[in-house]
């Protein structure tokens, strides 16, 4: 195994390339790539056989230039200070890629949320909130916590509660956390936000097409080969859309514990049941699919479109000379080191970097947030006048042409916007917005070596440079 740099230093590195692309004053660039506030957290769990166990965890806020801070919840057995710092900083670039207007954030518990039980989960999930509490690390208009690697609506639900109970008359205190359940606030179409983000921001990338040319693939994402490599919220959700909704063909899916392979194609949702069905929860020996004992092998094969959506340094100087793929698409945050970034570059394979591509999540939980602070859902006051009116112009078309429209047509011209409709067409719009941003600043940097993580990177730092000029601390 080759020794690579600590994550946050990946990240830094990524900022220093793409800071030569870039000019600003020195100092300026140092307070945008430090992390302004690091809070480690320890306190003790009572497990449910009585014994005590003590939990380390940590809250990062990178970048308050804009408030509030915003960034994931993480639990898992490898989470540490560098990993936190290192998301955190990924959060304010991806923030100000997308244009959200928060400043980045992470948390982490240093835990494997499988030994634990859900009384056990809860418990901790309950204290590390007070603790967030006691230092301001949490709140709608300080730092806004949402999932992440191994947590999901369940743990956010118990972080409002706890948080609504200890600020009695707090009116926006929903907006606490987002990723909630939708009847304590939640958002319709949170839970998939991110694998559905990085489904148009691939579907994008495969529509220019002199880059698909270069990589001598078709333009679309019509029958291109996929390989997924987590399959949790982001990488299901992912391969969902990427299959159902773009055409291409999910051939293989890696796991903890193995991988499975099928030439012919692996159906999502049939995948989705039989883990499901499992009392492991694993998905070795799907029918119809070869395993892949060495989890890692299945990144190495042949194959268009690579998604890894698991953890971060999975794709690493040693591994890099041995994919196969032609885009790798970031998912999971931080899957590629820079080092194996800047070799995949060199041989031509095209990286739709972390920063801009899940940034599904946090695009839909600023609309969650949104949603918190206005107390309305988005929809209800427009979608029955919208409906009326469409219904009119229909009927006025109708008579005026002759034309008649079948039901469906009719269903589809008529219909005001809901929630789950607004959410979704707010997503699509930011991460096209976002891809076509990026893609620009790449055209312009291209010939002099830079790829398109450096690009977002520029774009982001920028962003973020402009913020604190205006406040006029730098000249
Ligand atoms: P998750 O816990 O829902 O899913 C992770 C999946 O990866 C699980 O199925 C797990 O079994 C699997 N896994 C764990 N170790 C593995 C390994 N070594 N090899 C293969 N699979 C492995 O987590 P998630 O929310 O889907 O997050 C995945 C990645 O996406 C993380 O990097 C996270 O930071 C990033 N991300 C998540 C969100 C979000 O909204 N949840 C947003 C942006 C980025």
């Amino acid at each position: 195994m080759v020794h690579e740099i600590s994550f946050y230093d990946q990240v830094n590195k990524n900022f220093d390339r793409a800071a030569e692309f870039i000019n600003k004053p020195k100092d300026l660039l140092e307070q945008i790539k430090r992390c302004n506030a690091v809070y480690y957290i320890s306190f003790p769990l009572k497990r449910d056989d009585g014994s005590i166990e003590t939990i380390e965890a940590w809250r990062v806020e990178h970048s308050q230039h804009k408030l509030p801070t915003k960034g994931g919840i993480r639990y898992a057995p490898n989470a540490s200070q560098d990993e936190v710092m290192a998301l955190a900083a990924l959060m304010s670039y991806k923030c100000a890629v997308v244009d959200v207007p928060f400043g980045g954030a992470k948390g982490g518990i240093k835990i494997d949320r499988r030994n634990y039980s859900e009384n056990e989960l809860q418990r901790l999930t309950r204290r590390y909130t007070v603790e967030l509490m006691r230092k301001n690390f949490i709140g709608p208009g300080l730092d806004v916590p949402a999932p992440d690697f191994g947590t999901g609506a369940q743990e956010m639900s118990w972080i409002a509660d706890t948080y609504m109970t200890m600020s009695t008359g707090e009116l926006n205190a929903l907006a606490c956390v987002t990723g909630k359940p939708v009847p304590q606030g939640g958002l319709r179409g949170r839970t998939e936000a991110t694998g559905r983000g990085v489904f148009y921001g691939v579907r994008e990338a495969c529509d220019v097409a002199a880059d698909m040319e270069a990589l001598g693939l078709s333009t679309g994402l019509e029958g291109k080969r996929v390989v997924v490599q987590g399959f949790g919220n982001v990488g299901s959700y992912a391969a969902k859309f990427l299959t159902e909704e773009g055409g291409a063909k999910l051939i293989a899916v890696a796991e903890w514990n193995g991988a499975i392979y099928s030439e012919s194609g692996i159906d999502v949702q049939a995948l989705l049941e039989y883990r499901q069905s499992r009392p492991d929860g694993s998905i070795l020996g799907f029918p119809g699919t070869e395993t892949i004992a060495n989890s890692t092998d299945a990144l190495e094969l042949e194959c268009d479109i690579l998604v890894p959506a698991a953890l971060e340094n999975q794709i690493t100087e040693d591994n890099a000379p041995r994919i196969r793929a032609k885009i790798i698409a970031e998912a999971a945050n931080g899957p590629v080191t820079s080092k194996a970034s800047e070799m995949l570059h060199d041989r031509g394979v095209l990286i739709l970097p972390d920063n801009y591509l899940n940034a599904g999540g946090v695009i839909v939980s600023y609309f969650e947030w949104i949603k918190n602070l206005s107390h309305v859902r988005f929809g209800r006051l427009g979608r029955r006048f919208d409906e009326q009116t469409n219904r009119r112009l229909l009927d006025a078309v109708t008579k005026a042409s002759g034309h008649e429209f079948d039901a469906d047509e009719e269903l589809f011209l008529t219909r005001g916007a809901d929630e789950l409709a607004l959410v979704r067409s707010g997503l699509e719009d930011t991460m096209i917005d976002a891809y076509r941003q990026i893609h620009g600043i790449w055209s312009q940097h291209r010939q002099r070596g830079a790829d398109l993580r450096t690009a977002a990177f520029v774009c982001a730092i920028e962003k973020v440079a402009l913020c604190y000029e205006e406040m006029g601390i730098f000249p």
